[in-house]
């Protein structure tokens, strides 16, 4: 089941009243047409009638897919301070009340952005794992390492037996994709699985970039 408020807020800009209906969970198996409006960024995303103006209401929103067994919780945040107390609050909670023996074989992801939420959205239905993808966007950030520290990788899509990633360069304002093979993700995969990582999660996760780096790191460390 899918739920919503309705709320009535101030335009940022011109001060305009307007309701908007504000999502605090998504069922994608019952709610195709909102997931459709998660992937085209039209979800708790206010736009003033009178000015135009947007903003992404601070609510979070939890999605789910019974059938990719996929649980994100999309917590609107951008410090990183904020994000680590936010996922503590939640994984303690998460435990104390039991409710994720509900969940058993799934995979609970903490988003704070919604990029990362529609990403994780793709790669699932694509029956994909994100944290073989997150170590796969490493491997193309390391085949340029001095230019690493200025580029972010995002996954594109599957398409012909071969993942497209989108790079950014920050430095130089520039766009690139990067195609990888299907046989790299089902060996990286191989590998991943074979130092303990599991297809599913205890309890929520992040899985991003530090995650894969501490991935890497387990890799390197025969004590790991
Ligand atoms: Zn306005």
């Amino acid at each position: 089941m899918s739920f919503h408020n309705k709320e009535t807020i101030k335009c940022p800009k011109c001060g305009q009243m307007q309701d908007i209906t504000v999502w605090t969970a998504i069922t994608a198996n019952d709610s195709p047409d909102l997931k459709e409006d998660i992937l085209k960024r039209k979800i708790n995303i206010f736009v003033c009638d009178i000015c135009g103006a947007q903003a992404l209401m601070p609510s979070p929103v939890l999605y789910s897919d019974s059938e990719k067994k996929l649980m994100i919780s999309f917590s609107p945040c951008q410090e990183d301070a904020e994000k680590a107390r936010l996922l503590e609050h939640m994984q303690k909670a998460s435990k104390q009340s039991e409710e994720l023996n509900n969940f058993k074989g799934y995979n609970l992801r903490f988003v704070t952005d919604y990029n990362e939420l529609i990403e994780k959205i793709l790669i699932f239905d694509c029956d994909m794992n994100d944290k073989v993808i997150e170590f796969i966007k490493l491997m193309i950030l390391s085949q340029e390492p001095e230019r690493a520290a200025y580029r972010t990788v995002k996954f594109g899509k599957l398409e012909n037996n071969s993942i497209e990633f989108l790079v950014q360069d920050k430095k130089d304002g520039q766009f690139y994709t990067s195609s990888v093979p299907v046989e790299t993700y089902k060996e990286v995969e191989k590998q991943i699985y074979a130092t303990g990582v599991k297809p599913y999660s205890f309890n929520w996760e992040l899985v991003d970039v530090n995650y894969a780096s501490m991935l890497l790191n387990g890799f390197n460390n025969p004590l790991i």
